[in-house]
Order: C-alpha cells, then sequence, then structure tokens
C-alpha cells in the first residue's frame, strides 16, 4: 500500500478541514453520534490497563472509555484534531491520556503492549483496511479486544440502490467502493477474512446508524432513532444491514507483553515507527506510580532514534512521529 498517499490525505485534516467544525459541529450528525456512542457502550471491555484509540481524532470517544483504563493513547495524524483532543480531556479532567500524532499503519508502540483498541470511521480512509488491522494485531496483547469499526459497502440502501439501477458498484462484490476520490467502503467479507488472518476471534458485530435518513431525524429526533439502533444493532448486524458495522474481537496470539510494561508505562510504550527500535526512557515515577500524561516534561521534548535517526518531537504535550 502506498503509505504515503495515505498520510498525505490524513494530512489534509491539518489543512483547511477541520474535522471537528466541517464534519460534526452542527451538521445534523447528533443522530449518528449518538447511535456510535450506545453501541461503543454496548461493546465495550471490562476495565483494563492500556487502551489504545487509533484515528482518535478530537477525542469524541474518550468520555466513553477513558475512564477505564488506566492509561489511554489517543493516535491521531493531525494536530488540529489531537489539539482539541487535549482541550477536552482538561476540561473533563483527565491526566491518564497521551497523545500521540502518527501513521496508523506505522504506529510507534511495543509489540504486545495493549489490553484494548478501538477503531472508528478511521478504516474508509485506506486503501486496504488490513494496514490497520494487522498493526493493531501486533500492539494488543494476547487477549487484547479491539473495536473497529468500517463502512459496509452492501448495506441495505446501497442493495436497493443497486436494484433500481441508481448504483454502477455491485453491493455484494468483495472490492472496496469508491467514494468521490478517496473515501472507500467495504465488504463485511473483506474485514472479516482480515481480522481473522491476524488472529481476532469471537467475533461481535453491531450495526449503527441504521436509519440514516433526513426524513426519519427530522420526524423522530436523534435520541429515540439512536435507542431504536441499539434495541435492533445485533439482528440487523448479523444482516449487515446499515451503513456503519462495528466488530468486536478478541485477539489470540503467542507472544508475551514487554517486561515492566506494567511498572513503567512511558519507559517501554515507544518503538521506533522507522526501523523498529525499542525508545527507552528513564522516566522516574513517583511512589504512587500516578503521572500526568499531558504534562509532557517528563519525556525530552525531542528525541532521536539511537540506531537510525528518526526524529521525535513534542508540541503542547503532543508526541509527533510523523
Ligand atoms: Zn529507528
Amino acid at each position: 500500500m502506498d503509505t504515503k498517499t495515505q498520510s498525505e490525505d490524513m494530512a489534509n485534516y491539518d489543512d483547511d478541514y477541520d474535522y471537528y467544525r466541517d464534519f460534526w459541529l452542527g451538521h445534523g450528525r447528533e443522530y449518528e453520534n449518538l447511535s456510535e456512542q450506545l453501541i461503543i457502550r454496548k461493546l465495550l471491555p471490562g476495565p483494563g490497563r492500556y487502551a489504545l484509540d487509533i484515528g482518535g481524532g478530537f477525542g469524541r470517544l474518550l468520555p466513553l472509555y477513558a475512564r477505564k483504563f488506566e492509561a489511554c493513547v489517543v493516535l491521531d495524524y493531525s494536530m488540529k484534531n489531537l489539539k482539541r483532543a487535549r482541550t477536552l480531556a482538561i476540561s473533563e479532567g483527565m491526566t491518564n491520556l497521551l497523545l500521540v500524532a502518527a501513521d496508523a499503519a506505522h504506529m510507534p508502540f511495543s509489540d504486545n503492549f495493549f489490553d484494548f483498541a478501538i477503531s472508528v470511521r478511521l478504516s474508509h480512509h485506506f486503501e486496504d483496511p488490513e494496514s490497520i488491522i494487522s498493526e493493531t494485531s501486533r500492539v494488543l496483547a494476547n487477549g487484547g479486544c479491539f473495536i473497529f469499526e468500517f463502512a459496509n459497502k452492501r448495506n441495505f440502501k446501497s442493495i436497493l440502490m443497486w436494484i433500481a439501477g441508481r448504483q454502477k458498484d455491485v453491493p455484494f462484490s468483495i472490492s472496496p467502493k469508491l467514494i468521490g476520490k478517496n473515501i472507500r467502503n467495504f465488504h463485511p467479507k473483506h474485514i472479516n477474512s482480515a481480522l481473522h488472518e491476524n488472529g481476532f476471534g469471537h467475533i461481535k458485530r453491531l450495526s449503527a446508524s441504521n436509519f440514516r435518513l433526513g426524513i426519519l431525524k427530522r420526524a423522530l429526533g436523534p435520541g429515540f432513532l439512536a435507542k431504536a439502533d441499539l434495541v435492533l444493532s445485533g439482528i440487523l448486524g448479523l444482516m449487515y444491514f446499515g451503513p456503519s458495522i462495528f466488530t468486536r474481537s478478541s485477539l489470540r496470539k503467542n507472544e508475551r507483553p514487554p517486561q515492566n510494561r506494567d511498572e513503567c508505562f512511558l519507559n517501554n510504550i515507544f518503538k521506533c515507527p522507522a526501523c523498529g527500535r525499542s525508545l527507552a526512557f528513564d522516566v522516574e515515577y513517583p511512589p504512587d506510580k500516578k503521572i500526568n500524561l499531558l504534562r509532557a516534561d517528563v519525556l525530552p521534548s525531542s528525541f532521536k532514534c539511537g540506531d537510525c535517526g528518526f526524529a521525535i518531537s513534542e508540541h503542547d504535550g503532543i508526541f509527533d512521529f510523523r
């Protein structure tokens, strides 16, 4: 896959486009937002140590999961998004959050590190979602839980449009459906096989945003529709009915988490995205082992990989691995 193209696509979020302002704020997506949040709450695992939000944007989903974990990492390609996530975290009084600007297909994290990963509204930016799924499989520990959302090309509306001759793409073909220049919808079989090939099993599927029609949204309101979604999400998930499918799966692998992972999070989490060398630090933890991760002064503001010289910098508490 051409990751440069994909990275450039994501970097557009830092130019004129503002994901929060131009997509979510006042754009009539309250229903989709609510539907996704209710479904994620239903899928979340129990409390754990380390969570990773891949393509976490401005932290829209943070309030749902951040308090269940000792430390959470939000990874996004856009600094603009991550700055908003930081402001949101501060306003919510969260301190267990590490913000990282990096490519989701080359994550700067150690193998077998996280207990939970979530990726929502990210895969449609990728030519092949397998690049995210295989990276997630690398950084998740054995038994780790993964919530992965994808845009579903064979949703009910697409099938009707195709039957009516108003859509060229065949919803039952496995190839991704390209929307505009760089948004892709995927066939559920494509996603299922990528999950299975990368060690994920026990896959549960819920269908979200099933009633994404302006007339319904106006007549019934986002709260009612989102609750109806939640009730029907399981049965509609089995039919791949909606435009957005949430999967929850668990990872089976033989490797073990790095030694000392649980004692010193910051000293073990990073790995050079270019050469794979571990980026070890010597952060001194206070006796209660709690560090305010939003305060970046525990790590140097710029550092280089000792092997390949890859440079990492820090701005406003956000670590930049791009
Ligand atoms: Zn390196």
